[in-house]
């Protein structure tokens, strides 16, 4: 009798099971931070990168320095779990004032920093901004109402926000996934994922995994199927020409929507959320193709005013 191989040549039944979700690493700020550097070397937008990476540094600064932060309690956990709730929901949960607190030791590390006037400004605004604006900001953030948003203000809020989410995923540990209700939204915490990834190495060799825009959690979706409707016919990928093969937009002509999709066995230095924002040539290509972005990179938020 034959065995069956698989796709990645092993044997059918010997391979481990599938990883659902990949646990958003402590390091994740520090890692974007340095592949931003590396990126904004002769790029067309070095100035706006090498802010994106200062900002990323100070996100990991931030989260070594957050004191734990209050979870969810029992009660609300087994609720989520035994529905398949998100348990940190965007949606239904209630914002300790400690992501201020992120927000202020983020704004810390730019002191002293030569910045430019305009810049210099911001930060001048958000140190003073009274705590009822500051949340009226985060809350026009996280339901999508950039309009609302100052534009300089916006990465800023928008980083400690990503802080906040990330220090509770990481203090949840296991219990922050749940098997979610809706694929194509993040399993910890309800939000569009930023891009996603082919990862390379042990059980999640060539696997497909989606990227939480807020909370950097992962997880899995088989390749070739749209995140935003679930449709797997209709799908078609854009590159730029002559740029690296290792970054696509997956298009689905269902809903008209696009993800990025980043090949780590092409690129292996790949850092999706960074290298997204270095990839902004290929937004403009599919939006001139007619598709829209499903989840946002929220350190580059269009729409906000300037
Ligand atoms: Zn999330
Ligand atoms: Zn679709």
């Amino acid at each position: 009798m034959q065995s069956k191989i698989i796709q990645d040549g092993s044997l059918a039944g010997q391979i481990p099971d599938i990883p659902a979700f990949r646990a958003v690493p402590p390091e994740v700020f520090a890692e974007r931070a340095q592949r931003l550097h590396t990126l904004a070397d002769g790029h067309a937008l070095e100035a706006y990168l090498r802010f994106a990476a200062a900002l990323s540094a100070a996100q990991s600064y931030a989260l070594q320095a957050l004191s734990p932060v209050p979870l969810p309690d029992e009660h609300t956990l087994a609720h989520c779990h035994e529905h398949g709730l998100p348990v940190l929901s965007v949606d239904g949960h209630r914002r300790d004032p400690a992501w201020r607190e992120a927000l202020r030791h983020i704004v810390a590390q730019f002191d002293g920093n030569a910045l430019p006037a305009q810049a210099s400004d911001v930060l001048k605004r958000v140190r003073v901004a009274s705590a009822e604006a500051l949340d009226g900001a985060a809350s026009d953030l996280l339901e999508g109402a950039y309009a609302e948003l100052d534009a300089g203000e916006a990465p800023f809020i928008a980083g400690a926000l990503q802080v906040y989410w990330v220090k509770m995923a990481l203090q949840l540990g296991e219990r922050a996934t749940v098997n979610p209700a809706q694929v194509g939204l993040c399993p910890v915490c309800g939000s569009h994922p930023v891009a996603s990834v082919v990862r390379i190495g042990g059980a999640q060799q060539g696997l497909r995994y989606l990227i939480c825009s807020l909370c950097a959690s992962e997880w899995h979706m088989v390749r070739v199927k749209c995140s935003a409707c679930g449709s797997t016919s209709g799908i078609s990928y854009f590159n730029i020409e002559a740029a690296s093969e290792a970054i696509k937009a997956e298009c689905c002509d269902e809903c008209k929507t696009y993800l990025k999709i980043f090949y780590l066995e092409k690129d292996t230095a790949l850092v999706p959320a960074a290298d997204d924002l270095a990839s902004l040539a290929l937004d403009l290509l599919v939006d001139q193709e007619g598709y829209n972005r499903i989840g946002p990179n929220l350190l580059f938020l269009p729409g906000t005013q300037t």
